[in-house]
């Protein structure tokens, strides 16, 4: 059994939160891979790492004298090195990175180095072997990360290294410079990582028990998911649920790899599993509820659309042609409904209309916007009667009304379209049914 573990940044704000780390990892030794981000906040008001390092570099950029804020950087390191009793000296490194925020190396270069010091530490406070990801995870000319030279090179790395700490969220280019992914990108190395070193299971410590089913922020004190597929976090990642990076499943899920969602500070807390398949039944129909706000639905009618060939296409066209995508398009006979995001319409909406006018001649458009959309998903659902009807009585309960329904025939989600003003009330309604009385 081998394990990779990936700490987030609160998990390694502090010396007290490397102590957490450092007791999980010495508590099983199969937990022979270390990723970790670079210090997050301590407190609510605190500042990254990461940020720190933009700013400090956005000075570097602009010819400021920038040495407070680097020097406050380098404080934050101190302070954990000091807290763990390590007599590491940083002093070399921070030399360097001035030379190169002076030499205006980039900021890709500059916030990596936050990973890249904490690993340092990490690596010098676990007694396990430091790898500069730079040397081991690529990035093609496009910037586009590339798997097979990562995995082939990381791979023999780690068949001959028994214990290690690679920092997370940057690799290199072609040409040696420093690349990162985007931000939270540490999830990504942990499960590149994961990949190279064929784990049994990826870890990903962090600052919560989990995935929770629905939005904290909108239901008061949600409950747990216990296991996920990735199918369903797919869907609910996509409609807004945050946790892990959303690149961070592919590499493992290609090998059939789990991820287990721990919490740093609650280590007895099970988290979440997110696998492949399951026979685990999930405990309540849905997994998880998840939504976003901020669509515009499109109504188009034209008498006898459904005998015309290539209506649809041409619809799709005028929105593709102006680089708009669209999230939904539920049909009836003669009307066919297209939802967009409306930030991306707003802007061109009247060059979309006059392009659908020219393409499909319709006898009438109406926009409708301030729309929310709500994905119901589970894998439960499919086995179950029933789920649908108990989605539209709650809601028709709560006196809202169901703009638009979408299922697949995967059966795996359910989307309802409701106005922003009823959204919390529409998750609360569909938690409740499901949830809380269980019914
Ligand atoms: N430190 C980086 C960020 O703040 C990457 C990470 O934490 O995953 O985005």
């Amino acid at each position: 059994m081998k394990k990779v573990v990936k700490f987030g940044g609160s998990s390694l704000a502090s010396a007290e939160q490397f102590k957490k780390v450092g007791d999980i990892i010495r508590s099983d030794e199969t937990r022979r891979y270390v990723v970790p981000s670079a210090p997050g906040k301590r407190f609510s008001d605190d500042i990254k790492v990461t940020d720190m390092l933009y700013a400090c570099y956005d000075e570097a950029k602009a010819g400021k004298d920038f040495s407070d804020a680097l020097k406050g950087i380098a404080d934050r390191y101190q302070e954990i090195i000091d807290g763990l009793g390590l007599s590491l000296s940083l002093e070399g490194e921070f030399k360097t990175i001035e030379e190169q925020f002076k030499a205006q190396a980039g900021s890709d270069y500059a916030a990596s180095r936050g990973e890249y010091l904490n690993s340092m530490i990490m690596a010098e406070y676990l007694g396990y072997e430091f790898l500069d990801s730079a040397k081991y995870i690529f990035f093609d000319e496009n910037g586009v990360f590339d798997g097979d030279k990562t995995q082939k090179i990381l791979s023999k790395k780690l068949e001959e290294t028994e214990r290690a700490v690679i920092p997370g969220f940057y690799g290199s280019m072609p040409d040696g410079s420093v690349k990162t992914f985007s931000r939270g990108g540490s999830d990504v190395t942990g499960s590149i990582v994961a990949k190279a070193a064929h784990v049994d299971l990826y870890e990903n410590w962090t600052d919560v028990s989990g995935f929770l089913i629905a939005d904290p922020r909108i239901i008061d004190n949600p409950k747990n998911i216990t296991t996920i597929t990735y199918r369903e976090l797919r869907e609910l990642s996509y409609m807004g649920a945050t946790v892990l990076h959303e690149d961070a499943i592919f590499p493992v899920r290609k090998e059939g790899i789990p991820i287990n969602i721990r919490n740093t500070n609650r280590p007895e807390d099970p988290g979440t599993m997110i696998v492949e398949t399951t026979c685990v039944r999930p405990e309540y129909t849905i997994t998880g509820i998840a939504g976003r706000k901020g669509f515009v639905s499109i109504n188009i009618e034209k008498d006898m659309m459904n005998s015309q060939i290539g209506f649809g296409r041409k619809v799709l066209g005028c929105f593709e042609k102006h680089g708009i995508s669209f999230e939904h398009m539920p049909s009836g006979i003669d009307t066919l409904t297209v939802f967009v995001h409306q930030d991306e319409f707003e802007s061109k909406e009247q060059a979309v209309l006059s392009s659908l006018r020219h393409a499909v001649h319709p006898d009438m458009i109406e926009l409708e916007s301030d729309l929310a959309l709500i994905a119901v998903v589970g894998r439960g659902m499919k086995a179950t009667r029933g789920t649908a009807g108990r989605i539209f009585s709650a809601l028709a309960h709560a006196y809202i009304n169901v703009k638009m329904i979408d299922q697949g025939s995967s059966e795996l989600n359910i989307i309802i379209g409701v106005k922003n003003s009823d959204f919390e009330k529409a998750i609360k309604a569909i938690y409740d049914i499901f949830v809380t009385v269980q019914l």
